[in-house]
């Protein structure tokens, strides 16, 4: 389950970095380095009251201060809001309220997150409370703080600590997370009201582990699943956030969080750059995947249609070619609930593991049908043995003298005579190539079957 996130939030130079470092005391920050909404900001890892929690700082960026540059800090401030579920607002004691931090006071009076007030550079005990009055006229209990010296943010950490999720709110591991995902105005909250509008799925909204995110319970056949982010589906209020914003990387931060990504394409439309975008995020992220091919009652249609369109499909969407394709309406609901036919499936192939044996009989046979690559050298590439060393996706690791003796070519090869074994119908897979130590290897292959 994600860290909860508090968002450090204020004008420059009021001190948010010194502050930052305080709550985190490590200095390094930990960056994300997945593309997403993450990319340009740093969050650091912090620990309070037997909570860690990540604090991620707006102030990347180095303005003027200049009430001229708010919309900037707005956007940094506004990505940034979205993850979290309680944010700092800092301000400088010395200096006294300025315009703008009347501006982003009233902007986030608006936000509806938890907001602690800090006032910072009040060194001096005494002189830092009449400092800190002056600030109650933003609309919050003033906390005078010093981010150098760090009194006060012990009062700062416990008012922000009310806000976050219970540590209950554990994912049940008998759960399937499922995203629905796709461009605007393919269908996806018209699929989304189908489903849950069926008589007999339980429906239950559950605030999801982001400020905002509604997840959505439903039962099929005993089996629950979460719909994530359906805050994401439904909500088309927060305008104020660009539709680049609440498209794309909410999009993206679905995949994060889901076992099974339902990829919903326009029929009518086929498949466009930005499904081409997705499912890459999809294949990256390592989540199950189906292709709701959606508003199929548009479509004109005759008997080989959906053939040529699932080809279409796979060539356009091709390192997702192991994923179903299925065609639905949400306004008919035809086939709507058969979408459930397949999530079950994926998403166990997707938590799958293979033993050792069958990984290496498999190795042994696609090595004996073709030789791993010889260099012009004479060098062979030679496989040992492959084990799985997780799930979700299922990542195979095959030990081999040197990964660099195996190409593209050969790597491809192998992945399909993994697939073509073991299917893995619904799940990307991984396979990593390492080279290993002698020694390392002879006890290796003890534990597993030798392959050539
Ligand atoms: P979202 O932005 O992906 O959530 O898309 P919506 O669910 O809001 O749908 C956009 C428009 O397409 C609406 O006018 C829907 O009524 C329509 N729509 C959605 N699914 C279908 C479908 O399967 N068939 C038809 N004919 N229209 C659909």
């Amino acid at each position: 389950m994600p860290l909860p996130v508090v968002a450090i939030i204020g004008r420059p130079n009021v001190g948010k970095s010194a502050i930052v470092n305080r709550l985190a005391r490590v200095q390094e920050a930990i960056v994300f380095d997945q593309p997403g909404v993450t990319r340009d900001r740093t969050y650091k890892k912090a620990y309070w009251e037997g909570r860690d929690f990540h604090v991620v700082d707006t102030g990347g960026l180095v303005f003027a201060d200049d009430t001229e540059f708010l919309p900037l800090i707005r956007q940094q401030a506004m990505a940034a809001l979205a993850d979290s579920c309680a944010a700092i607002f800092v301000v400088d004691g010395m200096e006294g309220i300025t315009e703008a931090d009347r501006e982003i006071a009233g902007w986030l009076h608006r936000q509806q997150v938890p907001v602690t007030l800090a006032v910072n550079k009040c060194e001096s005990v005494k002189d830092g409370i009449t400092q800190a009055v002056e600030f109650y006229e933003l609309g919050w209990e003033a906390h005078p703080v010093s981010g150098i010296h760090g009194n006060g943010l012990a009062e700062v950490l416990d008012d922000v600590m009310q806000h976050f999720p219970p540590e209950s709110e554990e994912p049940d591991p008998e759960e399937i997370r499922v995203a629905i995902v796709g461009r605007p105005n393919v269908g996806k909250s018209s699929l989304l009201n189908s489903i849950a509008g069926e008589n007999r799925s339980i429906v239950s909204p559950i605030s999801g582990t982001t400020r905002d995110a509604i997840d959505l319970l439903v039962e099929r056949d005993d089996i629950h699943y979460r719909l994530v982010d359906t805050a994401g589906i439904r909500k088309k209020k927060y305008v104020e956030y660009g539709p680049e914003f609440f498209g794309i990387n909410r999009a993206f931060k679905a995949i994060d969080r889901a076992d099974v990504v339902l990829l919903v394409l326009d029929a009518v439309e086929g498949v466009t750059d930005q499904d081409q975008k997705l499912a890459g995020r999809i294949l990256e992220e390592g989540r199950a995947c189906i292709v709701v091919m959606n508003k199929w009652d548009m479509v004109e249609k005759d008997t080989y249609t959906m053939i040529q369109m699932t080809e279409e499909v796979r060539s356009r969407l091709h390192f997702t070619e192991w994923a179903d394709v299925i065609f639905t309406s949400a306004v008919t609901g035809q086939r709507v609930e058969k979408i459930f036919d397949m999530i079950k499936p994926a998403a166990d192939q997707h938590r799958r593991r293979v033993s050792t044996s069958v990984i290496n009989e498999i190795l042994e046979d696609a090595t004996s049908w073709y030789s791993p690559p010889t260099t012009r050298g004479g060098r062979q590439g030679k496989i040992y043995y492959g084990t799985q060393v997780s799930a979700q996706p299922p990542t195979l690791a095959l030990f081999v003298n040197n990964p660099a003796l195996f190409g593209d070519t050969y790597r491809r090869y192998v992945e399909r005579k993994v697939r073509e074994s073991l299917g893995f119908k619904g799940t990307p897979i991984r396979i990593l190539w390492r080279g290993k130590k002698v020694r390392e290897l002879e006890r290796g292959a003890n534990r597993a079957t030798r392959v050539k």
